[in-house]
């Protein structure tokens, strides 16, 4: 790959996976998606609740949905202490095990970003049953170094106000990545590639490239988009469960790195129709690109709501795998984001043929 662009990749999801982005707080992500895609597309809305829509039309009216989700599981916080600490509730799916002893990046209501350390009681002090007990998230507080309420409110902070475990993004090697909200900023990175590469091509279908808010809490950004675009054929573009790890065996690895990108056949919020996989796939060995299904039922993802617009659209979903995501750090393959994009561009270039037009 020319070295231009594979800089222009890197420092792209490296703004993408850097950028704050909890659930119903998306504007920075938003703001940064709508520069890159605008001077590929016709047009580009926002609707009531965040959804970032950019619309490339096509010689038909019928519409193809590109789907990818701009929020990352956080914290909101729910109350502030008289000593200054804060207490904060999850927003998405978390595991209570892996939060402690992080470093929280706090929003504040002017836009600022306090940092504070998500604190635990010393091991030192525990009783051995204790030790033996992972803290339940509703344990946990957050030392933001005020010492008063007071303090804290003068900072900005307040109930309401968002936060997020932040790792900087990092090249680990040739082959992988490291950062986090790679679930969904990597789908996101995807899209905004894919438009940029049709740039100069006119499509059969118009392509609407939906950047969605709210999935990691109900799928509900791509719910009410779908409803808007009234997709006749849709994909969402993730960044899904790889357990190819130590102490996982292989029926319980939903995907692997490296093996390129995930077909879903199935997952928690839906069942893809049979012959989009099959189209998927067929499309994936003409194009000379590894692919891999997702072994079911794990995970749930928008194309289980876009599914189900209206009189219903024919959905899937395209995966790119990473290892660790709903933590505060996942890794990710160069090469499987590479065909993750190379797979997309084809589809949306051939999706009409699922259609009968
Ligand atoms: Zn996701």
């Amino acid at each position: 790959m020319a070295r231009e662009r594979e800089e222009r990749r890197l420092a792209r999801l490296r703004a993408l996976s850097e950028a704050f982005g909890v659930a119903g707080f998306e504007d920075e992500v938003r703001a940064l998606i709508r520069r890159e895609v605008e001077p590929y597309v016709d047009e580009v809305r926002v609707d009531a609740l965040g959804n970032l829509m950019a619309i490339k039309r096509g010689r038909s009216s019928k519409t193809l949905m590109l789907d990818a989700h701009m929020d990352e599981i956080g914290f909101m916080v729910s109350s502030i202490e008289e000593e200054g600490f804060l207490r904060v509730a999850p927003i998405g799916g978390w595991d209570a095990r892996i939060v402690p002893s992080h470093a929280m990046t706090i929003k504040t209501q002017t836009g600022q970003k306090l940092k504070g350390a998500i604190g635990t009681p010393p091991p030192h002090i525990l009783t051995p049953e204790e030790r033996d007990k992972p803290f339940k998230l509703e344990e946990l507080f957050v030392d933001v170094g005020a010492t008063s309420r007071e303090e804290v409110e003068r900072l900005g902070v307040r109930i309401g106000s968002p936060a997020v475990i932040a790792y900087p993004f990092e090249r680990l090697n040739e082959r992988c990545v490291m950062g986090k909200a790679l679930d969904d900023r990597v789908g996101c990175a995807v899209l905004v590639e894919v438009l940029e590469a049709l740039e100069d091509e006119a499509l059969e279908l118009t392509l609407v490239a939906n950047f969605a808010v709210c999935e990691e809490v109900g799928l509900r950004g791509a719910r009410t988009a779908a409803f808007q675009i009234e997709p006749a054929v849709a994909l969402a573009l993730e960044g899904t469960v790889a357990a190819d790890v130590p102490g996982v065996p292989p029926t319980r690895r939903p995907t692997a790195l490296g093996k390129g990108p995930a077909i879903t056949v199935m997952d928690r919020s839906l069942i893809a129709p049979p012959r989009l996989v099959e189209f998927l796939a067929r499309l994936a060995q003409e194009e000379g690109v590894p692919y891999q299904y997702k072994v079911p039922p794990f995970g749930a993802t928008d194309a289980g709501a876009i599914q189900q617009t209206k009189g219903g659209a024919l959905a899937g979903v395209l995966s790119v795998p990473c290892r660790y995501i709903h933590s505060p750090v996942s890794v990710m393959r160069l090469d499987d984001f590479e065909n993750a994009v190379r797979l997309t561009a084809a589809f949306a270039r051939r999706a009409h043929e699922l259609l009968e037009l």
